[in-house]
């Protein structure tokens, strides 16, 4: 079965899928996206991404091509032509095409959309939370605006790669101050001495995950006190417990910083149990 891909307006075999060279988002990274679990068939938190969407659209002034009411229609029908039942979605928005210029192309330029769904093996996943990550810290040197979930992501990834180079599987970013800002595909937490949830407040230093604000749900309703406040880097090396959140990754324990082990150096009962409940707080959309 090939994969199927949506590019503006058409369902088109992925391996022939393309758009224009003079993208915006080719040029000059100026475009935003969103990731979007699939579980069982279902969308988790949709609604919440397309608000960040949403978001994203008006701090960049780009117009979304598609009313909201399509856009989750085509989401859907890429789930089903993919047959992808537990995966993702992507679905990124871009200024458009137009003749090289950091000025904005004329009114009227079409916002270049392109979607696309796969697959993710949910055994593999299991295993690895149930074995924990490995983290290596990292300066935060990206732009001022992390907050918006923006195609600019070249630190991000400059950051995933030095952390696979060194054993781990994400990069803490740390700010000038000292303080964990996040990971660089996800958001970053510990739980403290006195068994509470400390996580950077979602300013414009931090994406603020979908992930992350389901966790607030989930952790009053198993009666953990959370703080929003940024941690240094050695309040994390002797927290009880570490992990980071994502829609991809849901709630992954980390069990190592910087080769310093973190708690009993095995995943830890917090994120174990907030990871065991995410789905049944999550709002499903089908
Ligand atoms: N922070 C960064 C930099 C990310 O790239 C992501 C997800 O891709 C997150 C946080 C987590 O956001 P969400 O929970 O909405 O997936």
């Amino acid at each position: 079965m090939s994969r199927i891909a949506y590019v503006n307006g058409r369902y088109i075999r992925h391996a022939d899928a393309g758009v224009s060279i003079d993208d915006r988002a080719f040029l000059f990274a100026d475009g935003i996206y969103e990731v979007i679990e699939i579980f069982d068939g279902k969308l988790i938190d949709e609604a919440g991404h397309l608000a960040r969407l949403e978001r994203s659209a008006r701090e960049l002034r780009l117009t979304l091509p598609l009313a909201q009411g399509v856009l989750k229609l085509v989401l859907r029908e890429l789930a089903a032509r993919n047959r992808v039942t537990d995966g993702h979605v992507y679905l990124q928005v871009t200024r458009g095409a137009a003749r090289r210029d950091h000025f904005f192309p004329k009114p009227g330029t079409p916002a270049t959309f392109v979607a696309f769904a796969h697959r993710s093996d949910r055994a593999a996943a299991e295993a690895k939370a149930r074995a924990g990550i490995k983290v290596i810290s990292l300066p935060d040197i990206r732009w001022k605006r992390p907050d918006i979930k923006t195609t600019s992501l070249l630190p991000n990834v400059l950051a995933k790669q030095q952390a696979r180079e060194a054993g781990a599987y994400e990069a803490w970013l740390v700010d000038a101050d000292g303080y964990v800002t996040e990971g660089a595909s996800s958001n970053a937490w510990i739980v403290d001495g006195q068994g509470a949830l400390v996580t950077h407040p979602a300013d414009s230093a931090i994406l603020s995950g979908i992930t992350r604000a389901r966790l607030f749900q989930i952790a009053a309703a198993q009666g953990l006190a959370l703080v929003e406040r940024p941690f240094t880097l050695e309040e994390a090396f002797s927290a009880g417990e570490a992990f980071i959140s994502g829609a991809t990754t849901l709630v992954m324990p980390v069990v190592a910083i910087d080769g310093r082990t973190i708690g009993s150096g095995a995943p830890g009962p917090v994120s174990l149990g907030l990871r065991a409940a995410f789905h049944d707080y999550a709002p499903a959309s089908g």
